[in-house]
């Protein structure tokens, strides 16, 4: 299956080049051109000029608006029986609206977004939660298995996003927990690089300590997961969890601190 890529930021990148390792890719589009220059396969000027060719398309760009951009950009080419994996996070209203539109044309779409950040994008060992057809995700499992470990089907579409709307809300209180634990360390004058070692092979050890605690320290805030899409993602958790009145109290906290670090200018900062 001829496959193709929308989207080469931190995530999309390190998928590429999974899918490229394991011959799946056969195309790659980029808003901003340069980022495709490594890959040998074919580079597209226009969303829909990739999908009028391929028969798989990954999509992985940043919020709900940019989603809905692409698909109707794309669903102005597509050929009937493409399957639309979407790995962005954005909401289950967004992959259903995606869905319907590309229902229209014959196409397929399954919402598929990813935990495990910059480094599973990178090893291919990313968590995915997918939302959708268990038949067609069952099409392009093998595809998939280049960029991550464990895919899960929850359910009709919708779900894989609902999902990872759960695992933003933990990554929240998880944030929260580490930054408050490791400032009160290091006004105790600990050396920090021990207390990240012992504490990460304890009770509450943490994918957010073992990755970013060291270099947190240390005041390096490099390229991972941006404070601003974190933002996004609680937004629509919170907005999730309204509808059942359940309440989010950590969820309203992170949002208030991220609100406060975006207006000083953190947004693009790591937040995970
Ligand atoms: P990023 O580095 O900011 O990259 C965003 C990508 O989307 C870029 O390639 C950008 O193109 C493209 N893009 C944005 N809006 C677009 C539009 N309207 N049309 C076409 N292309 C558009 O973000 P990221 O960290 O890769 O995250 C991508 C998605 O994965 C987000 O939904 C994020 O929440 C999710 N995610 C991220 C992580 C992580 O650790 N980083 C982990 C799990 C999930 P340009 O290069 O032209 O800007």
């Amino acid at each position: 299956m001829k496959v193709g890529i929308i989207g080469l930021g931190a995530m999309g990148l390190g998928m590429a080049r999974r899918l490229d390792q394991a011959g799946f890719l056969a195309g790659v589009y980029n808003r901003t051109a340069a980022k495709m220059a490594e890959f040998t396969v074919i580079h597209y000027n226009q969303p829909a000029a990739l999908a009028a060719e391929m028969e798989v398309i990954l999509l992985c760009v940043s919020a709900d608006k940019d989603v809905l951009d692409v698909v109707a950009a794309i669903a102005s080419t597509i050929k009937p029986n493409t399957i639309v994996i979407d790995t962005s996070t954005v909401s289950s209203e967004t992959a259903k609206q995606a869905a319907a539109q590309l229902a229209k044309k014959q196409a397929k779409f399954l919402d598929a977004p990813v935990s495990g950040g910059v480094e599973g994008a990178k090893n291919g060992t990313l968590s995915m939660m997918v939302g959708g057809d268990a038949d067609v995700l069952e099409t392009v499992r093998p595809i998939l298995a280049s960029i991550a470990t464990r895919i899960i089907h929850i359910g009709e579409t919708g779900t894989g996003q609902a999902t990872k709307a759960i695992n933003q809300i933990m990554c929240a209180g998880i944030n929260q927990a580490v930054t408050e634990a490791l400032a009160v360390a290091e006004a105790q004058n600990l050396p920090m690089d021990k207390v990240i070692d012992v504490i990460s092979g304890g009770a509450s050890g943490n994918w957010f300590l073992q990755h970013r605690g060291a270099t947190m320290t240390q005041g390096s805030f490099a390229a991972g997961f941006k404070l601003a899409l974190h933002h996004k993602d609680l937004k629509i958790a919170q907005a999730l969890a309204a509808k059942t009145l359940t309440p989010t109290p950590l969820t309203n906290m992170t949002l208030i601190d991220y609100q406060q670090l975006m207006a000083n200018g953190f947004g693009d900062e790591v937040s995970a």
